[in-house]
């Protein structure tokens, strides 16, 4: 059995005005390839920065890796990728090699020695998102679909066991988001990498992902992605505000 490695009990939280989660308990498993769905301000921007350690919940209990969210310190175990990575004009002064090193320095500390191998462990990571090939370009030359991978690439450089995304298939053409999710696959399976992203486009939920949340405020849903698809477009709408459309 695995264990879980993210754990939230009754976990609430509210901006200085408005309650933004409510009562949400959750666990994920080492290996779950988790999409967590919500329509528009639901909170799971909120949600992704309270799991990153950069908002505190007002209460509940959160436990990483076993260890309460307050003592926990192994950060760089939880890799984050934004959405606002992939939005580099062609001007954009840094290769892919260079963006992707960059995430070295989180990892080691800002004035230490990168290490000798850097340029392997850069090779490897842009390997592991089908984007060696390209180490030399500009960044901003690539496709948003292909800057995502690099930045994916760039968090991986840091050895994270968890990657958690903010709506990563934006940016990419409809008929790229199936080998995006094959790539994130491959990571979760052949790296044992835990992914967690965020979404409020169904659509985009591919049968590659084990587990589905379902999040508007509170979790109405959590579970395995087959379970997901035997839920009603009426309830969906009922817990999702009308804004989830589920396409069979
Ligand atoms: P989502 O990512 O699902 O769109 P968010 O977590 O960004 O949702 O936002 C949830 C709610 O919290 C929204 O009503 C939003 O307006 C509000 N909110 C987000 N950030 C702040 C903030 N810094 N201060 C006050 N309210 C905020």
């Amino acid at each position: 059995m695995s264990e879980p490695i993210i754990e939230m009990k009754n976990v609430s939280f509210q901006y200085e005005y408005t309650q933004v989660l409510n009562n949400i308990s959750f666990k994920v498993n080492e290996g779950d390839f988790l999409a967590i769905l919500g329509p528009n301000g639901s909170g799971k921007s909120t949600l992704l920065k309270i799991l990153l350690g950069l908002l505190k919940p007002q209460s509940g209990e959160i436990k990483l890796f076993g260890q309460p969210n307050e003592t926990f310190r192994q950060r760089e175990w939880i890799g984050y990728v934004s959405q606002k990575s992939n939005a580099f004009n062609s001007g954009f002064p840094a290769t892919v090699e260079e963006v992707v090193k960059s995430g070295l320095t989180k990892k080691v500390g800002m004035f230490k020695r990168i290490p000798k191998d850097a340029l392997l462990q850069v090779q490897d990571a842009l390997k592991a998102v089908g984007m060696e090939r390209f180490s030399k370009k500009n960044i901003g030359e690539l496709s948003g679909g292909q800057q995502q991978r690099v930045f994916i690439a760039r968090a991986l450089i840091a050895k994270p066991k968890i990657l958690v995304m903010d709506e990563p298939t934006v940016g990419i053409d409809h008929e790229n988001v199936q080998s995006f999710y094959d790539m994130l696959y491959s990571l979760n399976k052949e790296q044992n990498i835990t992914i967690i992203l965020v979404t409020h486009d169904v659509d985009t939920v591919s049968n590659r992902i084990s587990h589905v949340a379902c999040l508007n405020q509170t979790i109405h849903f959590h579970g395995y992605k087959q379970e997901f698809d035997e839920i009603s477009q009426e309830q969906l709408d009922k817990w999702q505000g009308h804004a989830v459309r589920k396409i069979h």
